[in-house]
């Protein structure tokens, strides 16, 4: 296997890599829609964005693989990044002497067929890239190639937009690697319970300092001890981790959603009128139980129930009774027949 080579200019990469605090974050879904786009674009098992970190590479998206990080000794990418090239396209990684004994090649996934685009740092650093894998060798059509590169067109473009927008980017950008990790569910990627509630504190001086009013949801999957009990504890978590992306994807960015149960989900929604509450909870209910989900055991259909409450937070808001009210309405809506959405009075 050749080791891929190190780019004459690692150090100032590495530098504006760290200094676009995507490293150890949670997904987000102006990625997450990219890979989604592209895997189903290029038909292939496998899309990511990946982030080509000193040691590893960092999956901020990636679409068809429960992985967050790989060694950078085994990434493909970073013979991309370290070359000028546009692209890399590898056809058959198992006849690839540079790839062939890869143990991504030669071990799950089972690598044969990757293709590529570098993405750039608004300062042009090579920071990473994006790609296709398939575990089935195959070509590239000029056509496929074109879309890979608009995509990562589209990944830089959101690199470019202005960080730091909301209380979510400022906390990342104020912790350091250990302290990001802790506040991840590493199951979703999503935040943990401890994320979720400063990023609640956080929302809540921000609401009462504007005087605007927020939105505090808990919900919960119906029926989830029969998804374990009937095909076991792993297809579980698919479902656990494919309940957690679709409520993310109908989520605006500033929106937090963190796991603080075992399926259970806590949703922030700043700047949320009283008066469309209802309607936005409902849409995202809608949006989670359009489609079963594709799991190892076949497709699941799924529901899932709501409580949410409408809230002006006072100055010092505690928000443990807020939390407890929005649980309360939760319990109303499993008691009033689940797969519904109950608003705190
Ligand atoms: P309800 O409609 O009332 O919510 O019914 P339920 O069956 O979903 O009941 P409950 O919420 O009390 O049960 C949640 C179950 O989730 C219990 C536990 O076995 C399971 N669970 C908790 N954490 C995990 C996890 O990380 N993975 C999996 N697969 N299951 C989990
Ligand atoms: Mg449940
Ligand atoms: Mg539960």
């Amino acid at each position: 296997m050749m080791e891929p080579p190190t780019p004459a200019n690692e150090s100032q990469r590495l530098d504006s890599l760290k200094k676009l605090n995507l490293l150890d974050t949670p997904i987000e879904e102006r990625f997450e829609r990219i890979t989604r786009m592209l895997k189903r674009s290029l038909g292939v098992e496998i899309a990511s964005f990946v982030l080509l970190d000193s040691d590893r590479q960092f999956f901020k998206s990636i679409q068809g693989l429960n992985s967050t990080e790989t060694p950078r000794k085994d990434s493909f990418c970073a013979h991309l990044i370290a070359s000028d090239d546009d692209s890399l396209y590898v056809g058959d990684a198992k006849k690839d002497p540079r790839f062939a004994d890869n143990p991504l090649v030669t071990g799950a996934p089972g690598i044969s067929f990757y293709a590529g685009c570098p993405v750039r740092s608004p300062d042009g650093q090579r920071i990473g890239a994006l790609c296709a894998i398939d575990g089935k060798a195959r070509d590239i059509t000029e056509e496929e190639l074109q879309m890979l590169k608009d995509f990562a067109s589209m990944v830089e473009t959101e690199l470019r937009t202005e960080t730091m927008k909301d209380a979510q980017q400022r906390l990342i950008s104020e912790l350091d690697q250990a302290n990001r990790i802790a506040l991840i569910d590493s199951m979703t990627r999503i935040w943990n319970r401890a994320g979720i509630t400063e990023l609640m504190k956080r929302e809540c001086s921000e609401a009462a300092r504007r005087r605007t009013a927020m939105g505090v949801v808990m919900c919960d999957i119906d029926h989830f001890k029969k998804v374990n009990d009937t095909h076991g504890h792993p297809v579980g978590d698919e479902v656990i981790r494919e309940v957690a992306h679709r409520l993310l994807s109908a989520l605006r960015t500033e929106d937090a959603i963190g796991r603080v149960g075992g399926e259970e989900f806590l949703i922030v929604l700043p700047n949320c009128a009283p008066e469309s509450l209802f309607a936005t909870v409902e849409r995202i209910r809608a949006k989670l139980v359009a489609e079963p989900v594709a799991t190892a055991a076949g497709e699941l259909p799924i529901t899932m129930s709501f409580g949410a409450l409408s809230v002006v937070p006072e100055k010092a808001a505690e928000i443990d009774p807020l939390v407890k009210k929005a649980d309360d309405a939760l319990y109303k809506a499993k008691h009033g027949g689940r797969n519904r959405t109950e608003v705190a009075a």
